[in-house]
């Protein structure tokens, strides 16, 4: 791979070479003309002399080596072998026997030199190979790159990213994990073929060098689709089915860019914009993706900086039972405090979280902060007051996502009949197996289940009916004209007429006018949550409600 590129080091290899040329006729004449050199009242012999210009030749050789090992290896070679060569000559011509220790010391330095030259390989191989994957690394995917663009060459960049690595890292553990990159890295260069060449990045990425041919959406899609399929593992005697997403982003040569670190940027860039567009996204660099790509990792790197530090707190938001006010509970939501004073809403930061893995911590610090806060209080209250949590459709569609909540109410001695756990309907579509497994577990244990954002997304009545809910939260957009709008107002009534049917509790979400609560009242809403009754309060504030 490396290529001895640097103009001394070619001079130095041409000099060196013509040394140890001379170093071999040397010990030829010194060897033929049986020289003695006097020193003091001494002489060096002639074959004293020849051992010290072969040591000299033997250091010379190494150092030749370690300059260039493949290059280097052959001049040495070439060297010694002249000396073997002519030392057989010489012995054979005058019938002497004196030859043999210069042949065995060249055979024994040729021996020491091939060893260190492999060695070198070895090593250099090494830092061009991923030792997960066995791939070439983003070192070799650069200097290819660059190779291929100073020769005019036109392709496309790509960077291909497993979105739930870290999820199955987590529930299987690094050796699986790594299994699962060796086995992604396999179906990406099957799915490839001659279209181009994959490297491994960091983590859960992977390169790619996509050559001019053909359509890249099609090379990029036949390659998520085959890293897409089932992938089975078996663990503990037990088969797991995993379904692996992915997402890339693609840069342009000579079009983006024309040099390698920065069609990595750019590719990076539009990598993030496809992770933040979903599941098997597809997005090719433009300079606008920059700006909205800077804000999302800012906002990452805000979430990351207030898990870290502890920026975040919890707000409670009341909610009431309609008929005469009285207090169901609580809405738990989350607010970032950090002391730059640049907070973000989470109205923002939630749904970047979401696309990311950042959620299933916020996830875990919601739920344990808020049974921390208000597990004693709620299990010691005269009153029923109930704590209802958020939690993601990603984190709800984890295996063994309802033993981490099982462990944070044993651990914060929470009553879990007093825990409500709020899902949107995506919680029903996304990794749907595990999602049910994790409600059936915790409602077996008291927990409710409530559906949020109710009218936004595309559940119908009938399909209500199926899903194992306690409460209906009714979105405030479905009640932002309900005074005015008759259509509105038959929609609500028909929504809280079929919550009822199938045994569930309707709460309507966004209040902010009396004259709302009067039509939800009329419709026999069971409660109601939202600024006409009370805004999301501070945690003291809260609790002396209660
Ligand atoms: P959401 O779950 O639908 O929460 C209700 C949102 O409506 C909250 O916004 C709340 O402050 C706001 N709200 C409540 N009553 C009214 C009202 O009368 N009028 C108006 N205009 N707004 C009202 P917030 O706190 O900004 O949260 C926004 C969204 O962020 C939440 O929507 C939820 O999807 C997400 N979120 C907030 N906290 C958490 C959390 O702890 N975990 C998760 N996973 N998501 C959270
Ligand atoms: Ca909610
Ligand atoms: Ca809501």
């Amino acid at each position: 791979m490396y290529k001895i590129n640097k103009k001394y080091d070619k001079v130095f290899l041409i000099i060196l070479f013509i040394s140890m040329i001379i170093f071999v006729g040397a010990t030829m004449l010194v060897n033929r003309l049986q020289l003695v050199v006097p020193l003091g009242n001494q002489v060096i012999r002639s074959d004293t002399l020849c051992g010290i210009i072969q040591s000299f030749m033997f250091l010379l050789s190494i150092f030749t080596v370690l300059i260039d090992h493949n290059i280097g290896l052959g001049i040495s070679l070439a060297a010694f072998s002249v000396q073997v060569i002519m030392g057989i000559i010489n012995g054979i011509i005058h019938r002497t026997t004196g030859v043999i220790p210069g042949i065995i010391n060249a055979a024994v330095s040729i021996f020491v030199l091939v060893l260190i030259a492999r060695q070198l390989a070895k090593r250099e191989r090494e830092s061009y190979t991923d030792t997960i994957t066995g791939l070439m690394n983003r070192r070799a995917f650069e200097s290819i790159l660059n190779w291929r663009i100073s020769r005019r060459q036109s392709g496309h960049v790509v960077y291909f990213i497993i979105n739930n690595f870290r999820m199955i890292n987590e529930n299987l553990g690094h050796r699986y994990g790594d299994l699962v990159l060796k086995e992604v890295a396999g179906r990406i260069a099957k799915a490839l073929g001659d279209r181009g060449m994959v490297c491994k990045n960091d983590g859960a990425e992977y390169l790619l060098l996509l050559n001019d041919k053909g359509n890249p959406i099609e090379t990029i899609e036949r390659i998520m689709k085959a890293v897409g399929e089932k992938l089975v593992i078996t663990k503990d005697g037990i088969d797991v089915n995993y379904f692996i997403t992915c997402a890339a982003g693609v840069a342009s040569f000579p079009k983006d860019a024309n040099d390698a670190a920065t069609l990595l940027k750019h590719s990076d860039v539009a990598m993030v914009d496809a992770k933040h567009r979903g599941e098997g996204k597809i997005s090719f660099y433009d300079s606008k993706l920059a700006d909205g790509v800077a804000r999302r990792q800012e906002v990452e790197r805000k979430i990351k900086d207030s898990l870290e530090n502890d920026y975040f707190y919890l707000v409670y938001q009341p909610q009431y039972k309609l008929e005469e006010k009285k207090l169901r509970g609580f809405e738990t939501l989350i607010r970032m405090k950090s002391p730059d004073g640049v907070n973000i809403g989470p109205g923002e930061f939630i749904e970047i979280a979401e696309k990311t893995e950042l959620i299933y911590q916020i996830d875990q610090y919601v739920l344990k902060r808020a049974m921390w806060e208000f597990g004693s209080i709620i299990k010691n209250a005269d009153k029923d007051i109930l704590l209802s949590i958020n939690v993601s459709a990603k984190g709800m569609g984890t295996a063994k996502f309802a033993d981490v909540v099982k462990g944070i109410i044993a651990e914060t001695d929470f009553p879990a009949e007093h825990l409500e756990i709020e899902l949107t309907e995506y919680s029903f579509s996304e990794s749907a197996e595990h999602t049910e497994e994790n409600i059936k577990q915790l409602k077996d244990i008291g927990v409710k289940i409530a559906l949020d954002d109710f009218g936004t997304g595309y559940t119908s009545l009938v399909q209500l009916l199926k899903l194992p809910i306690d409460l209906l939260k009714i979105d405030k957009s479905l009640i932002d004209n309900i005074e005015s709008s008759q259509q509105n107002r038959d929609f609500i009534d028909s929504v809280i007429y079929m919550g009822h049917i199938m045994d569930c509790e309707v709460i309507s979400e966004g209040v902010e006018t009396d004259e709302q609560l009067a039509v939800l009242k009329d419709h026999k809403c069971d409660f109601v949550q939202g600024y006409v009754w009370g805004k999301p309060l501070a945690y003291e504030v809260a609790v002396d409600m209660v």
